[in-house]
């Protein structure tokens, strides 16, 4: 059984299903939709809010938390990712070199610096509850020696955030630190995602993420990569899969060891009219891996036009103890802004109750 993730603010029953709130903001929901749902902590992004609005915008707020009225867990993303994605779809944005990584704002020419000791600083502006590494990046297919390059940068950005951590919060004579996770590299190669585990459990965080888009060329979880992580690292520790959200993979990797999940799917599918639902007969059960537990509904077809039962009886959510199919379904072809919203309320309320079956 996995020890509860104790934060400063809070503390995460795991499995925890943390939505993405990558710009302060779950889109489409207010933070007291989110209560109310039963999310008890959210992702957001440290380099997106470090572009807009600004890192000293949120701390001149309150900290992120008055900012958005949110008073549980926030884990703030360090942008690693986003990064490295958004420089390889256009080299001239920046480039990632062993000591910083330097973005250039397309449309502004603004250049920002980040070193890891950036990134941890702007994330205690934030006031973040869980503090992200700075990581490098890379593509499961990219050669060994790309991928061997990756785990040296992101083994020696990983100390220096712990040490900037340590020094800020000596400094400042925090008694209530946030934690720090940091983030595994190495591709789809066991001995490099081995090691960079290893090495960093070396140094000590108080949690650990799956690096690097966690899923295959055709839609699967990496499975093997993740479990090679999960077994290098100490048995007890939080194991973050980030970005891993289908519900089928939530399960494969729960079982993989994994606790902390975040995920843009499920509130994006809902605003693109795509919900899930436990299959008939489901009845509250634990989901195994393989199992056909859920199903996915696509309100814009033309069958719910006049289907007056709702998008799945049993769910407690606002959207269907209230309203049928059919309505949803009129809502989202008028383009009634309200779809989103019992969209997403009614998808992050699945997550609820299926990370709810998962704890058991
Ligand atoms: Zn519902």
């Amino acid at each position: 059984m996995a020890e509860p993730l104790v934060t400063r603010r809070g503390t995460l029953a795991v499995p925890t299903f943390l939505p993405d709130a990558t710009r302060a903001g779950v889109r489409g929901v207010s933070s007291d939709d989110l209560r109310r749902v039963g999310i008890d902590g959210v992702v957001v992004n440290a380099f997106h809010l470090l572009r807009r609005p600004g890192a000293r915008v949120v701390q001149a707020a309150g900290g992120i938390h008055r900012f958005m009225d949110w008073s549980g867990p926030v884990l703030s993303d360090s942008g690693g990712f986003q990064i490295w994605s958004l420089i390889r779809q256009d080299p001239n944005r920046g480039v990632i070199r062993d000591n910083e990584v330097i973005f250039r704002e397309p449309s502004t020419g603004e250049k920002w610096n980040l070193t890891p000791e950036r990134v941890v600083g702007v994330q205690l502006q934030l006031g973040s509850d869980i503090v992200v590494c700075l990581d490098d990046c890379t593509d499961a297919e990219a050669p060994e020696a790309e991928q061997e390059r990756s785990v040296e940068r992101t083994v020696k950005w990983a100390r220096r955030c712990r040490e900037e951590l340590d020094r800020l919060v000596a400094e400042r004579r925090d008694a209530d630190p946030p934690r720090i996770f940091a983030v595994v590299q190495g591709g789809a190669i066991e001995s490099l995602r081995r090691q960079c585990a290893a090495a960093l459990a070396e140094i000590g965080f108080d949690g650990y993420g799956f690096g690097g888009w966690p899923l295959d060329p055709v839609g699967g979880l990496l499975a093997d990569p993740m479990r090679w992580v999960a077994e290098s690292l100490p048995a007890g520790a939080p194991k973050h899969a980030l970005g891993v959200g289908r519900p089928d993979h939530v399960v494969g990797a729960f079982e993989l060891g994994y606790t902390i999940f975040d995920c843009a799917l499920p509130t994006r599918d809902a605003r693109h009219g795509r919900l899930y639902a436990f299959r008939a007969g489901w009845a509250g059960r634990r989901p195994s891996p393989g199992d056909a537990f859920y199903r996915a509904v696509r309100i814009h077809d033309p069958e719910y036009r006049v289907d007056h039962a709702p998008i799945e009886d049993g769910c407690d959510c606002t959207l269907c103890t209230r309203h049928s199919a059919a309505y949803l379904h009129l809502l989202f072809k008028v383009g009634d802004r309200s779809a989103e919203r019992l969209a997403t309320i009614h998808n992050l309320r699945f997550y609820v109750r299926l990370f709810a079956l998962l704890r058991g």
